[in-house]
């Protein structure tokens, strides 16, 4: 199975993407998660992204396709995957496109999360993230707080608000997602494996995808 999943910022998409991840055995490639690990890392293209992460901008498309050929290819995406937060852009959607077909590859969903843009920036300001590199465990405060405060429940490392997710990057961010990434939901809706779905309820629309992804 392998799905792409779309959506603005805060859209709920890691948390649908670890549900569809455990049905299916597949994993989840988030360009999200790989940049901050090569940021926390201090890897040379961690050191070119954190300037564009911390000010809500787009990475570069170069520097991402670098990262998804790289990832696309390792034994574990053999069963499949769900890419979270790629592509970002139409040049990113294309050059996915032409990957993909050159590794003899076919994509059986691309599903777009709905949500209003009031409850974006309600989730965004809430959202506390694990520390630990390795971990990345995402909490909200309101939704789905940890056990204790300010701690991971998964390996105790501080839970903390991430460098974009001040209101000021927030707004960024969101201005982003409007002028590059929403285009991409003109560019894959006349695809049969497109879904446009509401997604307000996490558990709800995850039952969506799977119904949708049986029917076909
Ligand atoms: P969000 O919570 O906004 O969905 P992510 O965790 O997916 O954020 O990404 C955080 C930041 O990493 C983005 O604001 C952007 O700077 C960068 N980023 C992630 N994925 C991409 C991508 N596919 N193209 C360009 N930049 C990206
Ligand atoms: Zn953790």
């Amino acid at each position: 199975m392998r799905l792409i999943l779309l959506g603005a910022p805060g859209a709920g998409k890691g948390t649908v993407a670890e549900l569809l991840i455990e049905k299916y055995g597949i994993v989840q490639l988030s360009t999200g998660d790989m940049l901050r690990s090569a940021v926390k890392a201090g890897t040379p293209l961690g050191a070119e992204a954190q300037g564009y992460m911390n000010r809500g901008e787009l990475v570069p498309d170069s520097v991402i396709m670098g990262l998804m050929e790289q990832r696309l290819q390792s034994p574990d995406c053999e069963s499949g995957f769900i890419l979270d937060g790629f592509p970002r852009t139409i040049p990113q959607a294309e050059a996915l496109k032409a990957m993909l077909s050159r590794l003899g590859l076919s994509i059986d969903g691309i599903i777009n999360l709905e949500v209003p843009r009031g409850v974006i920036l309600r989730r965004l300001t809430s959202r506390r993230t694990c520390s630990n590199p390795d971990c990345q465990a995402i909490y909200n405060i309101y939704t789905k707080p940890s056990k204790k405060e300010g701690v991971c429940d998964k390996c105790g490392s501080a839970t903390i608000q991430r460098d974009d997710e001040t209101e000021e990057a927030i707004g960024k961010r969101l201005k982003t997602y409007e002028e590059k990434t929403a285009p991409l939901i003109d560019y894959y809706r006349s695809e049969k494996t497109y879904a446009s779905l509401p997604a307000l309820d996490g558990r709800e629309v995850y039952e969506n995808i799977v119904a949708f992804l049986e029917r076909r």
